[in-house]
């Protein structure tokens, strides 16, 4: 039978080689991310099976099933799952196909870190992980509905081969040669463990196949969201966040529940503790399945989440979708509307909650999480009032993150509006020349520094009937609002008798070297020791505003 040889995608040379030499001093994940494979293939399979029955051609029941060989030192993982044709292989086991781990590998190869192992730790690297323990991997596999076989074979060194094979059904044997150091892998005692720590929630059989026919199911076999609270370790709530989440962190959050009345469903649902690299991305998918009464249906469908809850992940169950949903008929469906918003509603509570019972932990959430909750404050006009409450801020008065009830809590007599200022980085706005006459009467400014702040701004205007300005632009007028400062009054004076007729000729003169590049030059209260800033128009754009405007114009 002829062999193809091809090279891996340059990545995945790159991927291998911090697999084999770095990564993580925990061994043992190889066999959950391969199981976790085999069980998703399953799904897919299953869904598949919905319109084409035909594709499960008798073989209905699901299972994993683990083979060893303790002679030739040989562990096998089989699944009668979707299969891979040709294609498939080329494009699952020779590129880096999971956009995650695609942006980890490029941040990895940017940075001379290579070598930062508690950062890679946090990452799956999925199949490859096999190459931990394996120094030659075999995949054989038959897509479902097709006729022909095909073997994938691989030492992990730059290289794969690809060829017709034989096999009798459908799905995927993986078949790994393992190092003489990982001889463990083929005892039984071991694989039981591993088994029951990591994939002990999945949902079909794993099944450890023993010489005598005594064949052995090593985990629970039902999917874990179907099982009742109190029967769920933490571990396992971890361990299924992990393998449905594609996630190395632990959730922060983990939200389980039963909607009943009108609506029948399950959810399980994380809230993780670190942000994903990909969170930006425009092709990212989001990581909460759909099931259709425990069968798998779609993952990261907008019509589940708003995208400003792109990051909470886990399993929806419904009881009230017909079991043919294709994936075309989810949009615009009214019993995935409402799903949608009970979903938004748990989880805006369960954020409610943890600011009040957990401030600490919820300043951290929003340190990771909060740039992308802000998008429902212009998106989400329903939700706008519960986000604005959680919202959190840098602000002159202290280091920590304020909200906007503190911050009305601690403004001045006289004060009317929410001052605030934005830019890219923090320290520089500090030291913003248009902060000084605001610090000289103790006024506390918010200092924004997320893009999405130059969105929300001008659609939500206000707080408590407090107005958001700018300090950056006109007008702002301080003289209403009293200082802290009890020899104020004196500086005043004494500024006041430093104007007129000189003040009045500097500022013709100004004009005129500046010409047309400004508007107008005005005499200020809002400065203290610089002598000059630059302010916006009252009624143009934000300074910042102009500058993101600017750049999005070359
Ligand atoms: P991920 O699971 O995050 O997509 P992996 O590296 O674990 O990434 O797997 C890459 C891809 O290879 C999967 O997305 C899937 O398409 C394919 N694949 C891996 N294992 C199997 C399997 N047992 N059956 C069918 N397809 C598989
Ligand atoms: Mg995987």
């Amino acid at each position: 039978m002829t062999e193809e040889k091809m090279r891996f995608e340059a990545e995945v040379s790159r991927l291998l080689d911090i697999v084999v030499h770095s990564l993580y001093s925990n061994k043992d994940i190889f066999l959950r991310e391969l199981i976790s494979n085999a069980s998703d293939a399953c799904d897919k399979l299953r869904y598949e099976a919905i319109a084409k029955p035909e594709l499960l051609a008798g073989d209905a029941e699901f299972k994993v099933r683990l083979l060893t060989d303790n002679v030739r030192n040989v562990l096998t993982i089989a699944d009668n799952g979707i299969g891979m044709n040709k294609a498939d292989l080329i494009e699952n086991l020779g590129t880096i196909a999971n956009s995650g781990t695609a942006k980890f590998v490029e941040a990895l190869t940017k940075s001379d870190k290579g070598k930062d192992v508690d950062l890679i730790g946090q990452f799956g690297v999925g199949f490859y992980s096999a190459f931990m323990v394996a120094n030659k991997v075999e995949v054989i596999t038959k897509k479902a509905g097709e006729d022909q076989a095909w073997k994938w074979s691989s030492d992990g060194k730059g290289e794969y081969t690809i060829g017709e094979a034989e096999m009798e059904g459908r799905g995927t044997q993986i078949t790994l040669h393992l190092s003489d150091d990982f001889k463990e892998f083929t005892e039984e005692q071991r694989l039981r463990h591993i088994v029951k720590t990591y994939s002990d929630h999945i949902g079909i059989p794993v099944v450890l196949m023993k010489a005598d026919g005594n064949d052995e199911t090593l985990n629970e076999a039902s999917a874990l969201w179907t099982r009742s609270k109190s029967e769920i370790t933490d571990e396992q709530y971890n361990e299924f966040y992990k393998h449905n989440s594609h996630a190395f962190d632990d959730p922060w959050k983990t939200i389980h529940y039963r909607a009943e009345g009108a609506i029948e469903y399950t959810g399980l649902l994380y809230l993780p503790t670190m942000r994903p690299f990909d969170l930006y991305d425009p092709a990212r998918k989001g990581h909460l399945k759909l099931y259709v009464r425990k069968v798998f249906i779609t993952e990261g469908a907008d019509e589940l989440l708003p995208p400003w809850l792109r990051f909470v992940s886990g399993v929806v169950d419904s009881q009230d979708l017909p079991l043919n949903i294709s994936r075309e008929m989810l949009q615009h469906n009214p019993v995935l509307t409402k799903i949608k918003n009970g979903l938004t509603k748990k989880v805006l509570s369960e954020l409610e909650t943890a600011s009040k019972k957990d401030s600490k932990g919820f300043d951290t959430f929003w340190e990771a999480f909060g740039s992308v909750v802000k998008e429902g404050l212009y998106e989400d006009y329903t939700n706008r009032d519960r986000i604005l409450k959680l919202a959190r801020f840098r602000s002159t008065h202290s280091d920590d993150w304020t909200s906007l009830a503190d911050y009305i809590e601690r403004m001045k007599d006289g004060q009317k509006a929410i001052y605030y200022i934005s830019g890219e980085d923090i320290d520089a706005l500090k030291r913003s020349p248009q902060l000084e006459g605001f610090a000289a009467k103790g006024i506390e400014v918010l200092l924004l520094t997320d893009p999405v702040d130059e969105f929300w701004l001008p659609s939500v205007g206000q707080f408590e009937e407090k107005d958001f300005k700018s300090v950056t632009r006109g007008g702002a007028d301080l003289n209403d609002i009293k200082s802290d400062d009890k020899d104020d009054t004196k500086d005043d004076k004494k500024d006041d008798a430093a104007s007129d007729a000189s003040l009045d000729a500097l500022i013709a003169s100004i004009k005129i070297a500046l010409g047309t590049n400004i508007k107008d030059v005005r005499e200020s209260d809002r400065l203290t020791s610089s002598a000059c800033c630059l302010i916006a128009d009252e009624t143009g754009m934000d300074l910042r505003m102009e500058r993101l405007m600017k750049q999005h114009n070359r």
